[in-house]
């Protein structure tokens, strides 16, 4: 899953306004930001297997330390204590703010668990979950798009724009990220070079969590 992981971002920031919607962006993609530099190394496993679903090629057979679910919880956990002890050190809700983001790094298993086929094991090895939607590209483009339209617009009720330039702009930034999976799943041909697939995701993890900073500071 893609853009679908920042519906528990917008979600979150809704139900948590003082939270940071640029850190959530980070903190619900931070397995995966962990994982491809893991694959690159060597320590998770990544092939590509032509034709392996109908959105991309990913065979995933081996990837407990980012993708199990206890490996998850314990990056929840690892993040937790960095909101808590570090990052939101000043803030009052620092305990809240910290949970929020925890919450965010859990959710990429969950929403990972949706598209998917059976490779995302509990621990390290079987049983492994997954209900495959990757397997139709119009059901991972339609309910990653609808997952983020709704909680975009929970978002959206829940915040207020301080000026007519808020209102649009995040607008412009949820057609810009279901344009973005558009282009992921129906243009760009798929890339089987690891190294220049893991640059270009996290460049865009990091590029899209600053344009969310850019869009909360227009809403209050
Ligand atoms: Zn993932």
């Amino acid at each position: 899953m893609f853009v679908g992981h920042y519906a528990a971002a917008f979600a979150l920031k809704g139900k948590e306004k003082t939270a940071s919607l640029a850190m959530l962006f980070i903190a619900t993609q931070f397995v995966d930001i962990l994982f491809f530099p893991l694959a690159v190394a060597g320590v998770e496993n990544l092939k590509f297997v032509e034709g392996f679903t109908a959105v991309n090629d990913f065979n995933m057979d081996h990837y407990p330390y980012t993708h199990g679910l206890l490996g998850t919880v314990v990056w929840a956990l690892i993040f937790y204590c960095l909101y808590y002890l570090f990052y939101a050190k000043k803030q009052t809700n620092r305990k809240t703010i910290a949970i929020v983001m925890a919450l965010g790094v859990l959710s990429h298993w969950f929403a990972d668990l949706i598209v998917h086929t059976p490779d995302l094991p509990l621990i390290c090895g079987e049983p492994k979950f997954g209900f495959g939607l990757w397997h139709s590209k119009e059901m991972t483009f339609g309910i990653e798009g609808l997952l983020l339209v709704l909680s975009w617009y929970y978002y959206m009720i829940k915040t207020q724009s301080n000026s007519k330039k808020g209102k649009y702009l995040s607008l412009a930034f949820v057609i810009f990220l279901i344009g973005l999976n558009f282009l992921n799943l129906y243009v760009l041909p798929p890339n089987h070079d690891l190294v220049s697939l893991t640059v270009s995701a996290l460049v865009f993890y990091f590029l899209l969590a600053v344009m969310a900073h850019y869009v909360e500071r227009v809403r209050v």
